[in-house]
């Protein structure tokens, strides 16, 4: 119904649409970032909650009309507390870097220092690269992962954290093939009155289907991402202990606890208006995160990555610590002559029908626009159904691909073996219906 208008009025971006539906329909999308949402939520995002202002929090708005957004931010925080088993939820954020910012707004003061893991042994953009607010406006001190076994050392962040004695550490990933030991990361923090963020936008999914290990309940603060493996709309929220642990410390001046702080930084510290329309779809995300399948999907999502992670090392293709605990692998191009061909390789496997994005390795000698390394993930190939078998399929056709990337009729059979193995899965069946 609602495609069926635009279709008429605007039929330029209609066919963008149509477009863009058909070719994540004839490829694998093995971005780990990315998933494909239900209907449910698709429909929920396209809802009147679009028009709302509602500045301010459920029951305390500068506007009228609030019933029922009221209702739908209760709601997703509700839904969002009995997922995770969180103390207090924010989830206003519009997408994941403003979450962090948020945190580092409420809790740090300008020039502070902080810890995350860097970005070439994969922590993500917002935990100090020197090009974004967190690595200008705040004192960063990477941490990075052992360079043998390219795991990641607590012992280590601990030297480091004892000796630079930071005010905040972050426990995240964005492209790191293992599992984050959060209890350890809270020890840490807590010997060196630190606060500790862990940041699980990549793998909130596996959190709540019992794949990965939770940080709560013991995590200071937890921000996530809502649209990766949890599967729902493109947006954050902000999970945390409602006390501060170390308000005395660093905030004897104010009277708020650790959850004000952060409800203050999101609004009015940083954002205008939440996103209504978002808000209701995160609710209908968490009650379908809440549904006993979502549990078997994480795990499968999982076994799925291991079984790719396999094929390809039968393959002789060498993964970044030599294989996955969770939903992601990173590729290191260097042993096979292909340093700094990430871009070359990227755009062999769009030609191939298989999206995955270039990615920096561990001490990458090569530059982060054409790095050496090629990351990709299970979350979107799992929600179209696909299972161990068609993970080594897929496994198969990259390893060809890394073999044959500049020879173009090798990349358009692969194209055909793709083509083949997705007609058995169909995305959105049902798509059709929103004509
Ligand atoms: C994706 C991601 C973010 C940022 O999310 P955006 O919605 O792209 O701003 C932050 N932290 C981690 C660990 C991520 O993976």
């Amino acid at each position: 119904m609602l495609m069926n208008n635009l279709k008429k009025s605007d039929p330029e971006v209609y066919d963008l649409i149509v477009a863009e539906g058909d070719r994540i329909e004839r490829g694998v999308e093995l971005i780990p970032s990315e998933n494909f949402v239900s209907k449910a939520v698709m429909q929920a995002m396209s809802s009147v909650f679009t028009n709302k202002y509602s500045e301010g929090y459920p029951g305390r708005r500068y506007y009228g009309g609030q019933e029922f957004v009221d209702k739908v931010e209760r709601l997703a925080i509700s839904r969002a507390k009995e997922l995770f088993g969180a103390e207090h939820v924010n989830v206003q954020p519009y997408s994941g870097s403003p979450a962090n910012h948020a945190v580092f707004f409420a809790l740090l003061e300008l020039g502070d220092k902080f810890m995350g893991l860097d970005m070439g042994c994969g922590g993500h953009l917002t935990h100090g690269s020197p090009v974004n607010f967190s690595g200008l406006s705040y004192t960063a001190i990477p941490y990075y992962v052992d360079r043998e076994t390219e795991f990641i050392d607590l012992d280590e962040v601990k030297r480091a954290a004892v000796k630079e004695r930071p005010k905040m550490i972050i426990s995240s990933l964005t492209a790191y093939p293992r599992k984050l030991d959060f209890k350890g990361f809270q020890e840490i923090c807590e010997e060196v009155d630190a606060y500790h963020l862990a940041d699980i936008s990549h793998i909130a999914g596996l959190i709540v289907g019992e794949a990965h290990e939770s940080p709560f309940p013991f995590t200071d603060i937890v921000t996530t991402t809502t649209h990766k493996s949890l599967r729902g709309p493109r947006g954050a929220m902000i999970m945390c202990r409602k006390e501060d642990r170390l308000h005395d410390l660093y905030h004897p001046d104010t009277k708020k606890n650790q959850a004000q702080l952060i409800d203050s930084a999101v609004f009015p510290g940083l954002q205008g208006g939440p996103h209504d329309h978002i808000t209701a779809a995160k609710a209908v995300a968490f009650s379908e995160a809440l549904r006993p399948e979502f549990k078997t999907y994480a795990g499968q999502i999982v076994k799925n990555a291991k079984a790719m992670a396999e094929e390809l090392m039968v393959q002789g293709v060498k993964l970044v610590t030599n294989g996955t605990d969770n939903h992601l692998m990173v590729i290191d191009m260097r042993p096979s002559g292909l340093t700094g061909k990430g871009k070359q390789l990227q755009t062999a496997m769009d030609e191939a029908g298989i999206t995955l994005n270039k990615n920096s390795v561990p001490f990458d000698e090569a530059r982060p626009f054409n790095p050496s390394g090629l990351r990709l993930g299970t979350p979107a190939v799992t929600t179209r159904g696909m299972g161990e078998g068609e993970m080594r399929v897929i496994a198969r056709c990259i390893a060809r691909v890394l073999g044959d990337y500049k020879d173009k009729s090798a990349l358009e059979k692969t194209k055909q073996e793709i083509l083949e193995l997705v007609s058995d899965f169909p995305l959105y069946p049902d798509f059709a219906v929103l004509e």
